[in-house]
């Protein structure tokens, strides 16, 4: 991102990937985003559309079967995702579109080809994982535990090349032991929420990828921070 322009966002498929409030997301990193004093814009593509290639960060949100199946088919013949990862684009992904950036998932019971721009693959579990989310997120992002409701049939295996996100505390996530997953700055996880809204530190490490900044000012986060106490202590106790 030059300094001069916006930070711009893009919400790939809301008319196939917004199962859980994902607009939600976009509208968190839009807020603090602003708040920081950056010129920010918000772009909605769907899925009867072209993707922009050169946006600053690409939001993914969680589906149903057949709209994940779908959207991972339009967006392996549109490329335009692919061509923003390999220019150093962000990419933040929830649960359905966690899923369909890497090699394969399962939707309606067949194996569906993902975009290949994670290591890891999904399979089905025994059952389906809903319920509270939380883990201890991997050290080197610096951040606070996550916090979220997960939703899926869906488990998910790591190759080598990604890094879990979290350790898992409460909840199932990628396999009852890891959640979610990263590398460079492509990050994915089975935290609805919105994510974003109940995680805002991690909105914060997305702008800070997509800025190059490497501190941003800090904002009252106090509503989130006592959700993330109240969660932890119900789970603790349950
Ligand atoms: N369809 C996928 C699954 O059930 C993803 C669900 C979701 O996005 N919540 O695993």
């Amino acid at each position: 991102m030059s300094t001069d322009s916006a930070i711009s966002i893009v919400w790939i498929y809301p008319d196939l990937l917004s199962t859980y409030g994902d607009r939600g997301n976009m509208l968190i990193l839009a807020r603090r985003a602003a708040l920081r004093g950056f010129p920010v814009q918000t772009i909605e593509v769907r899925s009867d559309q072209r993707l922009p290639s050169t946006a600053d960060i690409y939001l993914l949100g969680g589906g149903e079967d057949g709209p994940q199946a779908l959207a991972a088919q339009r967006l392996l013949a549109d490329g335009g995702l692919h061509r923003a990862v390999a220019q150093g684009s962000v990419v933040f992904a929830v649960c359905a579109g966690y899923q369909l950036l890497g090699g394969s998932f399962f939707a309606k019971g067949a194996k569906c080809g993902g975009l290949n721009l994670l290591d890891l693959n999904s399979d089905r579990g025994p059952s389906r994982a809903v319920g509270e989310l939380g883990g201890t997120i991997d050290p080197r992002l610096g951040l606070p535990p996550l916090t979220g409701f997960e939703n899926h049939g869906g488990r998910t295996h790591l190759g080598p090349s990604v890094a879990p996100l979290a350790r898992v505390t409460t909840g199932i996530g990628n396999d009852g032991s890891t959640e979610g997953a990263w590398r460079g700055k492509l990050l994915g996880t089975y935290s609805h929420g919105p994510a974003l809204a109940r995680n805002p530190a991690l909105a914060d490490l997305l702008l800070r990828w997509a800025t190059g900044m490497d501190v941003l000012a800090p904002l009252d986060d106090t509503w989130s921070d006592r959700l993330r106490a109240e969660r932890t202590a119900a789970t603790a106790v349950s």
